[in-house]
């Protein structure tokens, strides 16, 4: 019997795909790799997943978890095909138990979705990233995603208390339903940010905060940009704590403003900051962030207004997006796109990165999470020419060598898989020791993060 005859055995023929079309669509996710599956599974439950996971052990065949497909490095790509899982069939919400301050549910439930259900007993899963509309609990938990509000509430890792997990040789479970847990190797961290390259989530108990009273939006301009991050540096060192401190560049609003036609003023760069909380102290809190940037901005706009507050952040979610209608045949690329610095070294960080461009006569775009030091740089190429990605990137080496003299890390939220696995840093030789222990076939979406060793410029998806 072949293999596929004992996956149809295990999971029912409609949801096993196996047509060229369907092995297409799912070689995509948002990075600028491709590469098609042998064939999608999509189990519905942890018993499927196990006997899946059992079988490819079996045969040594690869295996790649896939939630939404959002993932910016190729971390959902089957490089070495194989199965892929397509997760996003188990989205069960299991628990949701507020007065212990947890929720339990299945890897495929969107973030959307659970803080819908969250938001009815006045509570939130907090981490909001800006794919948050469609990317899956499992996909943000194995890239430990965070997004516009981790200065204040931090990222996935924070929040997840227990996690079941498919490994190669079976179920376990790891974690607990306390808040606190001191007992043993906390194995639950360790799944977070592993890029599906250990195991397959098939369950998740996080941590869940209530929701704040009210929030309110400061939005400044600048003649500068590096003035913009003097600014995010003063907010920080005068003791303010913003739920969202974020930045965008010139090229940023203008791509956003010609896309979306949303009102921004037409600065060198903004600054969105949120705050929330009780309503006395939004207020002032409001009043001392208008104090601390009082010299340096231009302009400073305030808002409690829901419907103006939704249309600035429906802009700054939007720069990725709009970013790739900025100019004639040119495209957005996620290349160097979340790396973080030390929150003082963002003014310099900014220079540096606008020297770079200026050198290979490219576009680079800067916009994220300033607060906590977190940058995103899009690099604009015309994808049809081969200069185009030579240019970029030698940029993009510049750029990390100035990441890390500064102090900075790869990524701060994207994770790594294929397109910043040069610049991984920490003991490769440990990452490799805990990978073989845990899956010594190497199944688990083999050749990423510190396996991957060839240059980034790999698996294209552009012909
Ligand atoms: C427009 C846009 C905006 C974005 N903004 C942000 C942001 O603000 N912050 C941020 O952190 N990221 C952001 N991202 C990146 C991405 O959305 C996040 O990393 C997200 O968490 C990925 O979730 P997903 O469900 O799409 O996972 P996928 O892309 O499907 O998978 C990501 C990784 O998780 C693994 N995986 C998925 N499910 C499981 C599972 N059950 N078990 C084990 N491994 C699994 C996959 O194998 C892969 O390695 C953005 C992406 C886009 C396109």
């Amino acid at each position: 019997m072949g293999v596929l005859d004992k996956i149809y055995e295990i999971v029912s023929k409609d949801r096993v795909f196996t047509s060229k079309s369907d092995l297409y669509a799912y070689g995509f996710d948002a990075s600028i790799h491709h590469a098609m599956p042998s064939v999608v599974v999509k189990p519905k439950n942890s018993e499927e997943v196990e006997e899946i996971v059992k079988l490819a052990n079996e045969h040594c065949i690869p295996v790649v978890a896939r939630g939404a497909g959002t993932a910016l490095c190729g971390q959902a790509v089957p490089i070495y095909g194989g199965i892929l899982l397509d997760m996003t069939g188990m989205n069960r919400i299991k628990e949701i138990r507020i007065e212990d301050l947890y929720c339990v549910v299945e890897p495929g439930v969107i973030y959307a979705k659970l803080n819908e259900a969250l938001a009815k007993y006045g509570f939130f899963f907090p981490p909001t990233p800006g794919s948050g509309d469609v990317c899956t609990i499992g996909g943000m938990i194995a890239v430990n995603a965070s997004g516009m509000r981790a200065i204040k509430y931090g990222a996935t890792r924070d929040y997840v208390l227990g996690l079941e997990i498919v490994f190669p040789y079976g179920r376990v479970r790891f974690g607990s339903r306390t808040l606190k847990n001191s007992a043993g190797y906390q194995v639950e961290r360790l799944i977070v940010g592993s890029e599906g390259t250990l195991g397959i989530i098939t369950e998740a108990t996080l941590r869940i905060a209530p929701l704040p009273e009210k929030r309110a939006v400061a939005l400044a301009s600048f003649n500068d940009v590096v003035k913009a991050g003097e600014g995010v540096a003063s907010i920080i060192a005068n003791g303010l704590l913003p739920s969202a401190l974020e930045i965008m560049d010139k090229v940023c609003i203008q791509a956003v403003k010609k896309a979306m036609g949303i009102d921004l003023p037409d600065a060198e760069a903004l600054l969105l900051i949120e705050v929330d909380g009780k309503e006395k102290v939004v207020r002032e809190e409001i009043e001392k962030i208008a104090k601390v940037l009082e010299r340096k901005a231009d302009k400073i706009e305030f808002t409690d207004d829901e419907e103006r507050m939704a249309e600035l952040w429906k802009g700054r979610k939007g720069v990725l997006p709009s970013l790739s209608r900025y100019g004639e045949d040119m495209i957005s690329v996620s290349l160097a796109d979340d790396m973080s610095v030390p929150i003082s070294k963002i003014p310099i960080a900014i220079k540096e990165f606008q020297k770079i461009a200026k050198k290979y006569g490219i576009i680079v775009g800067t916009y994220g999470h300033a607060g906590d030091g977190n940058l995103h740089t899009k690099v604009l190429i015309n994808p049809k020419k081969e200069e185009s990605w030579k240019d970029a990137e030698k940029a993009v080496n510049e750029i990390y060598e100035v990441v890390y003299r500064l102090g900075g890390i790869a990524s701060g939220e994207h994770g790594i898989g294929i397109t910043k696995a040069p610049w991984l840093n920490g003991d490769v030789a440990t990452m490799e020791r805990i990978k073989k222990a845990i899956d010594p076939n190497n199944i688990m979406n083999p050749g990423k993060m510190m396996q991957w060793k060839k240059g980034i410029i790999a698996y294209l998806r552009y012909k």
